[in-house]
């Protein structure tokens, strides 16, 4: 949205012009990211890895203006504008909610405890096909990075759909205050990331709470209405239109009929039936909730199915992959935590029917003290669902081994790993028969992926 005069924009950036003319017309605007003087981990907003890279970037650029902190001027090409900030995070803040106000776009805030991006990438294949619509970037879902997204805003787009995650209480809080939204969506929430948060459910709601108040007067909130930590949260139907969605009756968006199929799953709204080319019952709520955000933008029934037919599934979320010797690989080993690894098994009994059948679960991080509960749990769903192996990777998911023998599952058909793909993926390679059904989960830091792909 710039330019814009050079003192006019060190005035909104909360800084001061170092070099140039305030009168001077900004073309393009490159933040220094790294606040300290550690030339090796200077980040601009144009990724670049090294620092040489960084600095041949800055001296490619004809003109611009470069803010940053005044420990690093010096190493900004001399013919370059430069501004320094006391805090560029805060000064980046600054200019995102200037864009954001200058921006006629309709903001969708999608959090929860899992499941942001997966609505999020649902809901903006219905609604690219309707609007220019800007998604905020794969998993870049914090306040520090909230800049990947509101700087890319321009006057053309009309909605923009951004995932609102938290490291720490307050930092949805610090997005809803730059992004205003005016359509809120909680997906669930759960003791997921309780580990920053000091280990409570309580926490988590506090900090999902933030997008509940931080959604504009006269905004619509659409909440999951099966969830119970989504029930802990305090909404206001007289500052906000409330839509629920879920499976029981009573909720404004209610999936009826839901089936499995080979691709994924089907189920109705009303009369109409969606299909979506992802397994889980969860991933149903995800379609609930990018249906309601669509109806809610007035996007027609005929586009939100065949865009939810045909909506790209993110990475390593359930993705299918043809395995040796027919055997068929269910990656969900993009990240975890207790519930959606719950929900993975559920996904695996399901899909698997009488097919062999294993577990490949990993350790999860960020559970912080409720680490230990939470892998003893998801044991529990091991014995309850009952894969014909169940394989753990990693020290704390020896943790999930633990649970499942405790509540019977047979001892011989638990084996622990450390993470050593290649072991693992040679034990597999070795003790599962043609034609089963595998299942991947566990923490991103794991790297699951390294043992599906000695399989494929
Ligand atoms: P992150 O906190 O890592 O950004 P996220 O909230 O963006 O996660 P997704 O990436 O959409 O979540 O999904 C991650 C995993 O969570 C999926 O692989 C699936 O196992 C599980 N999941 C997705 N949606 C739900 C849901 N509605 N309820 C429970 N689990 C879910
Ligand atoms: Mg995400």
């Amino acid at each position: 949205m710039f330019p814009m005069r050079l003192g006019q924009f060190a005035s909104l950036a909360g800084g001061s012009v170092v070099r140039g003319n305030p009168q001077s017309i900004v073309n393009k605007v490159v933040f220094s990211l790294q606040e300290r003087l550690n030339p090796q981990s200077i980040k601009l907003i144009h990724p670049a890895k090294s620092m040489e890279r960084q600095l041949s970037y800055l001296r490619q650029q004809r003109s611009g203006v470069v803010v940053t902190v005044p420990s690093l001027k010096n190493h900004i090409p001399k013919h370059l504008m430069l501004i320094t900030v006391a805090s560029l995070k805060r000064s980046l803040w600054k200019v995102c909610a200037w864009q954001r106000n200058h921006s006629k776009a309709t903001f969708i805030g999608i959090t929860g405890s899992s499941g942001k991006t997966t609505t999020k990438e649902m809901a903006t294949a219905i609604l690219m096909r309707r609007y220019r619509t800007l998604k905020s970037q794969e998993n870049m879902n914090i306040a520090s990075l909230m800049h990947y997204h509101h700087l890319r805003l321009d006057s053309r787009y009309q909605v923009a759909v951004l995932e609102m995650g938290m490291k720490t209480l307050g930092d949805i809080r610090q997005q809803c205050v730059v992004a205003r939204p005016t359509i809120g969506v909680v997906t669930c929430v759960k003791e997921a990331h309780v580990g920053h948060l000091g280990n409570s459910l309580q926490n988590v709601v506090r900090a999902k709470q933030e997008l509940v108040d931080g959604v504009k007067p006269g905004g619509i909130l659409i909440i999951n209405a099966d969830d119970p930590g989504v029930r802990k949260l305090r909404v206001n139907p007289k500052k906000h239109r409330v839509l629920t969605f879920g499976t029981r009756p009573g909720a404004t968006y209610q999936a009826t009929h839901i089936r499995y199929t080979k691709q994924g799953m089907e189920f109705n709204l009303g009369k109409t039936q969606y299909h979506i080319p992802i397994w889980g019952e969860h991933n149903v709520y995800n379609a609930l909730a990018a249906i309601a955000i669509a109806k809610q933008l007035k996007v027609p029934d005929p586009i939100i199915k065949d865009a939810l037919r045909k909506f790209p599934v993110p990475k390593m979320r359930l993705q299918r992959v043809p395995g040796k010797n027919r055997r068929l690989l269910i990656n969900d080993a993009y990240n975890a935590n207790p519930s959606a690894m719950i929900a993975g098994l559920d996904v695996l009994r399901k899909v698997s029917g009488p097919s062999f059948s294993v577990a490949v679960l990993g350790s999860m991080n960020e559970l912080g003290s409720h680490s230990t509960k939470g892998h003893l749990q998801v044991g529990q769903r091991v014995a309850a669902t009952r894969p014909r192996l169940l394989v753990t990777v990693g020290n704390e998911g020896k943790k999930i081994a633990q649970g499942a023998i405790s509540a019977g599952f047979p001892r011989n058909k638990v084996h622990t790993f450390p993470n050593q793909p290649n072991v693992v993926a040679s034990f597999l390679n070795r003790h599962v028969p043609p034609g089963a059904v595998l299942y991947f989960k566990a923490s991103r830091s794991l790297k699951l992926e390294h043992i599906v792909n000695r399989l494929k």
